[in-house]
C-alpha cells in the first residue's frame, strides 16, 4: 500500500532541536577509539586499570566459549548461569552484605532498586545531584504514587529535616555515595544517621565508590564503617572498577529476594552476559588480591588535583578518582578537551544537561596504574591548553 497524502514530516523538529543544541555549544558526537591509538586515557572509569588485565580478559573469553555470547534469557528463565551466582556470591562476601543480585548493567540496577522499594505509601528524599539513573528511577516511582522530595547537595541536615516532614510510611533517602561529575562524596555516615533517627531506609548508588573507597576497596559503605547494615540498600556498576559491564544491588536478604522477584528490570530484562559475568569476578578477585590499588587511585587523584589547583586552575577535591576542572563555557571546555586530545591526553568534557548547575567541566579520572610520567604529563598538557580566560595573570 502507498500513502497517496504528502504527511508533514513528523520528525521535522529533530532538525531544529539538533540546531538549537549546536547553538548551544551542546552538540555532542560518537567518536569512536583506535584499539591501539596511542593516547594517555583519563576519560574512561577503568579506575584499577583491569579492563585489558589479560587475566580479566581471559576470564571473559572463557566464560563467553563456555556459556555462550548470551545470556539467553531473562535471570528467572535461562539467564543465570553458576557464574552469576559466583559473583553474586563473591560481590556479597567482599561487601559485607547479606546477599546480592547482579543486573544486566547499573542504570538498570538503579532503575529496579528503587521503583521496587517505592510506590504509593512511599517517600523518597534524593539528593539534587543524584545521577540520572536515580533520576529517572524516582520519576518512575512518582508515577506509580510515591512522593519525592529533593534536598540539598550532600547535606545530611537537609536530608534529615525532609524525612521529619515526611508522613508516609516507607521512607526512603536515596543519593549518590561518589558524585559522578565533580567526584564530591556524599556524607554516607550522617545519612544513615539521618535515616535511623526517622526509621527510614538508605538506598545508595555506590557505583565509583566500588574499588577505590574504604582500605581494601570494598567502598563507600564500608568506608563509613556501615558494612552489612540491615537498613541499608546499594548499587554498584560492574563498568568501572571491575572493568567489565553490568551492575549490581547488595543488602539485607529480604530485600534481594524482593528484588528477584519484583525489579522489572530484572524480571524483563535479559541476564548480563556470561563474558561480562566472568569478567568482573577475575577483576573483584584481583582487586581482593591487590587492595592497594583502591589506595593509589585515590592518591593519585588528589596528585592531579593538587598539580591543577597549583597551576591555577578551579578542581574540585577529589573524594573518589575523580578530578572536575572548571571551564568558562560549554564550547570552551569542548575546545580545550579537544587540545588535550590532540596534545595526546584524553579527557572527558561535561556540559549541560549533564552538569546541573549549568558550569562545563572537565573530567579527569584517575588510574591506579597512572605512571609517574604519565600523571607528570597529563598536569602539562591539561595546564598548557587552558582556554583564554583561564591563563594565570
Ligand atoms: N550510577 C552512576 C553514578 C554512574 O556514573 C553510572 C554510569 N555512568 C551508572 C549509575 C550507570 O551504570 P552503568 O554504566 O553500569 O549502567
Amino acid at each position: 500500500m502507498t500513502a497517496d497524502v504528502q504527511a508533514a514530516d513528523p520528525f521535522g523538529w529533530l532538525e531544529r532541536a539538533a540546531a538549537e543544541r549546536a547553538r548551544a555549544g551542546l552538540t555532542r558526537r560518537l567518536r569512536p577509539r583506535g584499539r591501539h591509538e596511542d593516547v594517555l586515557d583519563l576519560a574512561g572509569n577503568d579506575y584499577l586499570g583491569l579492563t585489558r588485565h589479560p587475566v580479566v580478559t581471559r576470564a571473559a573469553a572463557d566464560a563467553a566459549v563456555r556459556w555462550g555470547a548470551g545470556a539467553t534469557g531473562s535471570r528467572l528463565v535461562t539467564g543465570s548461569t553458576a557464574l552469576h551466582g559466583e559473583l553474586e556470591a563473591e560481590l556479597t562476601d567482599f561487601h559485607g552484605a547479606e546477599a546480592a543480585l547482579v543486573f544486566s548493567s547499573g542504570f538498570a540496577a538503579n532503575l529496579g532498586m528503587v521503583t521496587a522499594l517505592s510506590g504509593a505509601g512511599t517517600h523518597l528524599v534524593c539528593d539534587r545531584y543524584n545521577h540520572a539513573s536515580l533520576i529517572d528511577a524516582t520519576r518512575l516511582a512518582k508515577a506509580s504514587g510515591a512522593r519525592v522530595s529533593l534536598f540539598g547537595h550532600a547535606d545530611a541536615a537537609a536530608a534529615r529535616a525532609a524525612l521529619a516532614a515526611a508522613a508516609e510510611p516507607r521512607r526512603l533517602v536515596v543519593s549518590d555515595t561518589v558524585f559522578s561529575v565533580d567526584g564530591d562524596l556524599a556524607d554516607v555516615a550522617g545519612l544513615a544517621r539521618a535515616c535511623r533517627e526517622h526509621g527510614a531506609a538508605l538506598v545508595l548508588d555506590d557505583a565509583h565508590g566500588l574499588g577505590v573507597l574504604g582500605d581494601s576497596g570494598a567502598g563507600a559503605l564500608s568506608a563509613a564503617g556501615l558494612s552489612g547494615a540491615g537498613d541499608v540498600v546499594v548499587s554498584v556498576t560492574l563498568s568501572k572498577s571491575l572493568g567489565a559491564q553490568g551492575g549490581a544491588v547488595l543488602g539485607p536478604r529480604g530485600v534481594i529476594r524482593h528484588l528477584a522477584e519484583t525489579a522489572r528490570t530484572f524480571v524483563f530484562d535479559t541476564g548480563l552476559a556470561p563474558a561480562s559475568a566472568g569478567g568482573a569476578l577475575a577483576a573483584l578477585r584481583l582487586l581482593r588480591a591487590e587492595p592497594e590499588r583502591a589506595a593509589r587511585v585515590r592518591s593519585t587523584a588528589r596528585r592531579l588535583a593538587a598539580g591543577l589547583t597549583a597551576a591555577g586552575l578551579r578542581t574540585g577535591a577529589p573524594g573518589a578518582a575523580v578530578v572536575s576542572v572548571r571551564a568558562p563555557s560549554p564550547d570552551a571546555a569542548v575546545q580545550w578537551a579537544r587540545r588535550c586530545l590532540d596534545a595526546g591526553v584524553r579527557v572527558g568534557c561535561f556540559r549541560p544537561p549533564s552538569v546541573p548547575d549549568g558550569h562545563s567541566r572537565l573530567r579527569l579520572t584517575a588510574r591506579a596504574d597512572l605512571t609517574e610520567d604519565e600523571i607528570g604529563r597529563a598536569l602539562e598538557v591539561v595546564t598548557a591548553t587552558r582556554p583564554e580566560g583561564l591563563r594565570r595573570s
